[in-house]
Parts: C-alpha cells; sequence; structure tokens
C-alpha cells in the first residue's frame, strides 16, 4: 500500500539527518541501537518503533543529528527489500544527508544489496559503507573489498561489539553538512586567517603593506586593533582573507631580551589564530636556525606554513639547497617562495600560494587511497619489531579536516618509533601533496 514514509517529516530543524539502509538480517537495528543507546552518544529521544521507521537524535563530540533507521520501516512486510528500493526510487530518502549502506562481511553481497547499492548510485547522497560484523581485525580485509563497489567509504565494524564505531561517527560527523544551530556558521565565505611571522628585521610589516598595496588587493574597512595584532581584512580576486599582523606587539619590549620574548609570544598568539602563517626569512641570511624556529613555532599551532624568502634583491641563495636544508630541518616541508618588497618580484605569487596551502589543509583523502598507500608502506619498509612481535599497519582513515587529521589503527602502538611515524607522515604528505600543511597522525591499537 502508499508508504507512509513521507508523513511526519524527520526533519528536526537545524539537525541534519542519517539514514541507515542495507539489506535484512546485516545489522541495522544493532547499528541504530549502538549509535543512539551508547553513553557517550547521547540520545535526545526515545527511539520508538513505528510503523514506518524508527528515528532518533544522536550526538558525538559535540555534534547532533538525527538518526535514521528505515529498517523497520513496515515490519509485516516481508519484502523488506522491495520496500527498501521503493522509498528511494521515491525519492523518500532525499532529506537524508548521509545514508550508511549497511552490508554483513561475513556474506557475499546479496541482490538484494546490490538492488539497494543501484537505486544509491542514482542519487546524489553521500554514502558510507559499514561493513559490520567485522568482529575482530581478520575480517577487516573482506571489508576494504568493498571498496570496489566504488560508491564511497568502507568503515569496518562491529555493530554488536561497539569495535570501529567511534570512527564510523568520526567520519559522520564530518561529512555532514553544518547544522544551522552551529554557533560557528556564518553566512559568507569564510575568510582564511593569515599571518606574517619571523625574526625581526627580515622584512614582514614591508611584505605586509607591499601586499595590500597590491592592485588585485582590495583593503575592507578600518584595521581593526585588536589586543596585540592588527588584523586587515582584504579580498584578492574575490576570495576573503584576514592578514594578521602582529607589528602592534613590536614597540612593547625595549631591552634586547623583552624584543625576543615578544617576538617569540607574537609568533606563537598570530599562528594559533591563523590558518596558514607566512614565515619571512632574509635573503642575505638564508634560511637560519632562528626562521626553522619559527616554522616549527607554527607547525605546533596545527598551521600550515609557507616560507617567504623576502629581500630577493639583495642575494639569490641556491633554492635547490633551501629546499633540501628545509625538507630535512621542519616536519611540515613548507612550500617556498621569493619575494622582494622593493622591487616587487614574486610579489604576487605569495598570497594565492598561502591560500592553495589552506585549500590543500581542507582535502579528504578517499579511505580507499590511503589504505593503498598504507598497504604499500608496510612492503616498502616493514615496521620496527620488538621481540617477537613486529608493528602491523592495519587502517588508515582521515576523521577531521584543517588540518587533516587522520587514525591509524595498528597491532600494537607500543611498537610505533618515532622514525617510523615521521617516515609515514612524510610519505603521506609527499603522496597526497600536502607539503607545508600540518599533517596529524593518531595511533590507536592495544599497547
Ligand atoms: P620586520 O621587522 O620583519 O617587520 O622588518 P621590516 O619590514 O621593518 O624591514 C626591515 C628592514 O628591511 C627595513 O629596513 C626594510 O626597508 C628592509 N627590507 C624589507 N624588505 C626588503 C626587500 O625586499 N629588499 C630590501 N633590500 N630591503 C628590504
Amino acid at each position: 500500500g502508499a508508504r507512509s514514509f513521507a508523513q511526519g517529516s524527520s526533519v528536526v530543524p537545524g539537525q541534519p539527518v542519517v539514514a541507515i539502509v542495507g539489506s535484512p538480517n546485516v545489522g541495522k537495528s544493532t547499528l541504530f541501537n549502538r549509535i543512539t543507546g551508547r553513553r557517550d552518544a547521547v540520545v535526545d529521544s526515545t527511539p520508538g518503533i513505528t510503523r514506518d521507521r524508527r528515528q532518533a537524535g544522536a550526538e558525538w563530540s559535540g555534534r547532533t543529528f538525527q538518526l535514521l533507521d528505515t529498517g523497520g520501516m513496515d515490519p509485516a512486510d516481508d519484502d523488506e527489500i522491495g520496500t527498501q528500493v521503493y522509498s528511494l526510487a521515491r525519492g523518500a530518502l532525499a532529506e537524508a544527508d548521509l545514508v550508511l549502506l549497511v552490508v554483513d562481511v561475513t556474506v557475499a553481497p546479496t541482490g538484494g544489496d546490490m538492488e539497494i547499492i543501484d537505486s544509491l548510485r542514482g542519487t546524489e547522497i553521500p554514502v558510507m559503507i559499514v561493513a559490520n560484523k567485522c568482529d575482530s581485525p581478520a575480517r577487516d580485509a573482506g571489508a576494504y573489498n568493498l571498496l570496489s563497489l566504488g560508491l564511497g567509504d568502507v568503515f569496518p565494524v562491529s555493530a554488536q561489539h561497539g569495535r570501529g564505531t567511534g570512527d564510523l561517527l568520526d567520519a559522520v560527523i564530518a561529512a555532514l553538512p553544518p547544522s544551522s544551530d552551529d554557533p560557528e556558521v556564518d553566512d559568507g565565505p569564510e575568510a582564511t586567517a593569515v599571518s606574517i611571522i619571523g625574526r625581526p628585521n627580515v622584512g614582514k610589516s614591508s611584505l605586509l603593506n607591499a601586499l595590500l598595496g597590491e592592485e588585485r588587493v582590495v583593503v575592507h574597512g578600518e584595521p581593526g586593533t585588536t589586543r596585540d595584532a592588527i588584523d586587515t581584512t582584504i579580498s584578492i580576486d574575490g576570495t576573503p582573507l584576514v592578514l594578521i599582523d602582529t607589528a602592534g606587539l613590536r614597540r612593547r619590549g625595549k631591552a634586547r631580551n623583552d624584543v625576543e620574548r615578544y617576538s617569540m609570544l607574537r609568533t606563537v598568539d598570530a599562528a594559533e589564530r591563523s590558518a596558514v602563517a607566512i614565515v619571512v626569512c632574509d635573503a642575505v641570511e638564508g634560511v637560519t636556525d632562528g626562521d626553522l624556529a619559527v616554522c616549527e613555532q607554527a607547525a605546533i599551532a596545527r598551521c600550515c606554513t609557507l616560507l617567504v624568502i623576502n629581500k630577493w634583491d639583495l642575494a639569490q641563495p641556491d633554492l635547490d639547497d633551501l629546499r633540501g636544508l628545509v625538507s630535512r630541518k621542519t616536519r611540515q616541508r613548507p612550500p617556498i617562495e621569493i619575494c622582494s618588497t622593493v622591487t616587487g618580484e614574486g610579489l604576487h605569487r605569495i598570497i594565492p600560494a598561502a591560500l592553495r596551502l589552506a585549500e590543500r589543509a581542507r582535502t579528504r583523502v578517499p579511505t580507499s587511497r590511503l589504505n593503498d598507500l598504507l598497504r604499500e608502506l608496510a612492503r616498502e619498509r616493514p615496521g620496527p619489531r620488538k621481540g617477537n612481535t613486529r608493528l602491523s599497519l592495519r587502517f588508515l582513515t582521515q576523521i577531521a579536516e584543517s588540518p587533516p587529521i587522520l587514525r591509524l589503527d595498528v597491532n600494537d602502538r607500543g611498537l610505533m618509533t618515532r622514525d617510523y611515524g615521521f617516515w609515514i607522515e612524510n610519505r603521506i604528505r609527499r603522496e597526497f601533496d600536502l607539503e607545508g600543511v600540518p599533517v596529524i597522525i593518531q595511533v590507536r591499537g592495544r599497547s
């Protein structure tokens, strides 16, 4: 009969909707209960079995969403797949912002699965594949075969035991559109915060003024004075940007120690408020230990870094040498630009290069590509060993962006060494074009 699926919208104002779909007995209800019932996913309404569906509010890491279990749509109807395909085809899931397709890894995909998959392909809604019944890591390999469906990222999960559901939820909230009741949401395109930092006298103020003087740059309003820094909102070719300057602090210190102390404080403060730090160096001096320390400060503040060699009119150090130095001595390996605030050379490239880094930091790398790389890395350089056990790399997934945060599952994180961790980080950076971008890797696995 006519489904009352559309009756009573699942849309709670301001809350995104996540729909669970899948064949019978794959574990949809268990997953629903797991997500809405667990202590750290706060349930804000009692899930009620209605004739049509179950729905409940859930919360994870401070984000709320509505979870919809299409499985219980019509308990009297034994042709559940028919029901699902029917409702998908009808666009009943049009209100969903994200679909969790649950598949049982212990059985081969059924015709019913394929029908559901085909109907999902026809929609614009992003899909995550929940490979359920991965009760132990041994089953994860089977899960990744599901990547070949090309439908979305795969999450090995045991809905029954809770294994992997945290990762799944991290990915769910990262993929959701912002709630309209989210305080951070604003209407216009977000301005990228860029700071100009570096040792004294490398030319930071000159660079700021030169950038503001560029023809393509429109300066909005009077520069507002904050406590320590002067922020200027500008747009360049229509892209909004906040330039964070730290010149205001300069006058505070008189003694040399004070100057140095404030200079470090400025750096940290500015980097913490920025998406990208332009680290200015002096071409005459090359890249000094002091410059590298500034880069490191910015990296610790989880800020993208761009190295700018200023005063190019006075000296032209070998860029290949500098690149070599920077990739040996910095963790983040910032890209390098050159400029002269006197001749204007190179100036036009600086802001686009900074914006490009912010853009790269927003990257989401598909889980399939991360795990392809992980397998390659494990082949190339097997993990360190302690006694009879060797570190094995199991699964890599991105759980956040701006900056990218990755979660690496291993057999035993006690086996991870600093050296091996940095090697992995740098290979990821190289593979996904993340030079100059912070990459945070959280290693997980019983220790
Ligand atoms: P800050 O302390 O890093 O803000 O440095 P300033 O912007 O005050 O510049 C320090 C000195 O370097 C000043 O005397 C500037 O005129 C000079 N300077 C800045 N940029 C350049 C450049 O590209 N070429 C040359 N030759 N001098 C520069």
